[in-house]
């Protein structure tokens, strides 16, 4: 390796985040992490990867790109009732830019400690911007949360609020300027992993997702693996003042079903133990909306207002005339 490659990874990479599950027994700088896996606990892996110019516009800072990469892998780790603890980092850059370095590897490193990850090794090369960013997480033995667990009956409950990462990189690609664009814009770019709503839930979850190409999408996901069905209350789907104030709430609404890229949780929990599930949250900081509830059949359906139609999961395409903001 050259000695700036060496600079480079030393001024950089050398010791962002923190493990605070601590496994970590040596981290950058020789040929190899050594982690120390917890008894009785199993590695949760998941890997990924943002090209400039595919996943951010290009010209985008280094910390937002810290910021949307980092969160991005750690909500599969929350998918997964997973704690985050260590992660390698590939880094392919077309120059050496200090500004961009600096604010990447601060943002990062922010992040990291905020969520007790550390930064255990990674490759660095030159090419056409492209980071990939794997991260690590143990569950207890057997506990991991996977997407084949709901069953008929349980109810359907998502975090936060849906479509904002959308409405920001909308805002973004229209070069949109008002009142509710920062917030829209730091949706989009500053996703927050829901780990901690995940080891809240963790307990009381049949199966979980993160949604990352829309709640339909990603929520079939859980159907298919489930082989289950789903009736959702479109009426029911949390959506920010900010994004319904900007575009309405017909357009809010399809954003929220399809958007993508919010990284909130999608998860079932059975009916019964819905009161055990709202008193764990009771002081957990982030919203949780029960939008709907798991049926034998399958397929999605929509209800509102004694209507009900199918829907695909790719999107909007199957709406009857009749809008359902009716
Ligand atoms: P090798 O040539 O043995 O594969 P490298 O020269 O690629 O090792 O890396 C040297 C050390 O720096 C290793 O510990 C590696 O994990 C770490 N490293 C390289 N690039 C990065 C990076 N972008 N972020 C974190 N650690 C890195
Ligand atoms: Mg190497």
């Amino acid at each position: 390796m050259a000695t700036d490659e060496f600079e480079l990874i030393r001024s950089y990479f050398s010791d962002l985040g923190s493990d605070r599950t601590g496994s970590v027994r040596l981290a950058v700088g020789d040929d190899c992490a050594v982690i120390a896996p917890p008894a009785k606990r199993d590695l949760v892996v998941s890997i990924d990867t943002m090209v400039e110019g595919v996943h951010f516009l290009p010209g985008t800072s280094g910390d937002k790109v810290a910021s949307r990469l980092l969160g991005a892998a750690l909500s599969d780790l929350a998918a997964m009732a997973a704690t985050p603890a260590f992660f390698t980092l590939a880094l392919t850059l077309p120059d050496t830019d200090p500004v961009w370095l600096r604010a990447f590897s601060t943002r990062l490193g922010e992040l990291a400690r905020l969520y007790g990850v550390q930064l255990v090794g990674g490759d660095t090369t030159r090419g056409p911007l492209t980071l990939s960013i794997q991260v690590h997480g143990w569950t207890p033995a057997n506990k991991a949360l996977l997407r084949s667990g709901a069953r008929p009956g349980d109810r359907v409950f998502v975090t936060g609020t849906l479509g904002d990462s959308k409405g920001g990189l909308e805002t973004l690609l229209q070069n949109i300027h008002g009142e509710q664009v920062p917030y829209l814009q730091h949706r989009f770019y500053c996703p927050e992993p829901r780990i901690s709503t995940a080891l809240l839930i963790a307990e009381f979850a049949t199966a979980a997702i993160d949604i990352s190409d829309g709640l339909l999408a990603d929520l079939n996901h859980i159907l298919v693996a489930s082989r289950v069905g789903v009736m959702l209350n479109p009426a029911e789907l949390p959506i920010s003042h900010e994004l319904h104030h900007w575009v309405g709430e017909q357009q809010a609404r399809q954003w929220a079903l399809s958007g993508g890229e919010d990284f909130e949780l999608c998860f079932t929990v059975p009916a019964l133990l819905e009161p055990k599930l709202a008193w764990a949250l009771r002081d957990h900081s982030v919203a949780v909306t029960c939008i709907g509830q798991i049926s034998a059949a399958p397929g999605i359906l929509l209800a509102e207002d004694g209507q009900v139609w199918p829907v695909m999961p790719q999107g909007y395409n199957h709406f009857p005339a009749k809008g359902i903001d009716e």
